[in-house]
């Protein structure tokens, strides 16, 4: 089998908060680049990456470079391909943007591979669960207001999720009372029995974090995420150290040899891995082993979609973040059931983009 033919597209969605029906994101919609892989044996791949910001057409435009390597490579042979696409970058080295380019080229190979051999992406993996912990992601965020986030949580509950993610290091003028009285309010509205994680998204200091991390343990948290600065390893180490609430980072993390890093000066108890920031799906894996022989369990980041497959696969797998980025380009997605996301079994990644697509294409 040979790639023919990859095909790029600037899909622009709506940021939507589509879980418990509240107010949008931090910006008004999110830019992905989705790919489509061709071959001479008439399967198809596809693939996605996202930047978040505003280099978009450069990551496509990346993208579009780096898959005019492929065309005439067997798609099966990922690893090769791989190398021969990561060595383009040359004495730049695996730096940002080839990295979110290649993991949207890694992910359609996979695709295919599944397609080739009537497997889905979980089984070629292993197959180790067919349903997995999940989270909600997005519903109970900092920017949201008070008033809302202390309903979205009962209607998350009333949902089936088990657990949920809000945000702390509120935007404006705030004082680690109104932290606390956030944590609070929220935990109570949620009840004690749901796993509440809240993400920090590195807006704290250190101090900061001891410090008001030690105020809210009372509150019982899953984790407290990227507290302060993601590559500050012996500052968030210390953080760790400080609390009883486990610390999870890693979503900012390229490649592999920096969780070494990460995980060596324990910075965190609970490895996040990002499918587009690590390069694709065999570092994913090799990360989430990485950590299993340090005894720490793994989470995703963003595209639930894809990571169902991923987190299900290893078994110290801890939960999926579902998050509704990217939901709308695809014609279906794996839906909660019970807190739990049952495994696609169809072959490949087990999604298509939707037919409605076009609609989003902005380049
Ligand atoms: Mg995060």
């Amino acid at each position: 089998m040979k790639i023919t033919r990859v095909k790029s597209q600037i899909v622009k969605l709506p940021a939507e908060e589509p879980l418990a029906g509240g107010p949008g994101f931090y910006r008004p919609f999110f830019e992905f680049v989705t790919i489509r892989m061709e071959t001479d044996a008439g399967i198809d791949g596809i693939g996605v990456t996202f930047f978040g910001g505003t280099l978009t057409a450069t990551l496509k435009h990346a993208v579009d470079q780096l898959s005019e390597l492929v065309i005439g490579e067997d798609p099966m042979r990922i690893e090769a391909v791989g190398r021969k696409v990561r060595g383009a970058a040359g004495g730049a080295g695996p730096g940002g943007i080839s990295t979110l380019a290649f993991s949207a080229i890694d992910i359609a190979l996979w695709d295919i591979k599944g397609k080739a051999l009537g497997q889905s992406l979980a089984m070629m993996l292993g197959g180790l669960r067919d349903r997995v912990p999940t989270y909600a992601s997005g519903a109970l965020s900092r920017t949201s207001p008070l008033e809302h986030v202390v309903k979205a949580g009962p209607v998350l509950v009333e949902k089936g999720f088990k657990q949920m993610k809000m945000q702390l290091a509120l935007p404006g003028e705030t004082t680690p009372a109104r932290e606390v009285e956030r944590a609070r309010l929220i935990r109570e509205a949620v009840g004690p029995d749901i796993d509440l994680m809240c993400d920090i998204n590195q807006r704290w200091s250190i101090n900061q974090a001891i410090d008001i991390g030690r105020r809210v343990e009372e509150f019982h948290l899953f984790w407290l995420e990227d507290v302060s600065i993601h590559d500050d390893y012996a500052g968030l180490a210390r953080v760790a150290d400080a609390l009883a609430t486990p610390i999870t980072g890693g979503e900012c993390v390229y490649g592999i040899m920096p969780f070494r890093h990460m995980i060596e000066a324990r910075s965190v108890d609970i490895v996040m891995i990002d499918l587009l920031r690590v390069g694709g799906i065999a570092n994913w894996m090799k990360v989430a082993g990485m950590a299993e022989a340090f005894n720490l369990p793994v989470v995703s980041h963003l595209l639930p979609e894809i990571h169902v497959h991923l987190v299900s696969s290893v078994p110290n797998g801890l939960t999926v973040e579902y998050m509704p980025w990217s939901f709308r380009l695809f014609e279906e997605v794996p839906v909660p059931e019970k807190g739990e996301l049952v495994v696609p079994s169809k072959p490949g990644l087990g999604l298509e983009f939707s037919h409605d697509i076009d609609r989003y294409v902005v380049g």
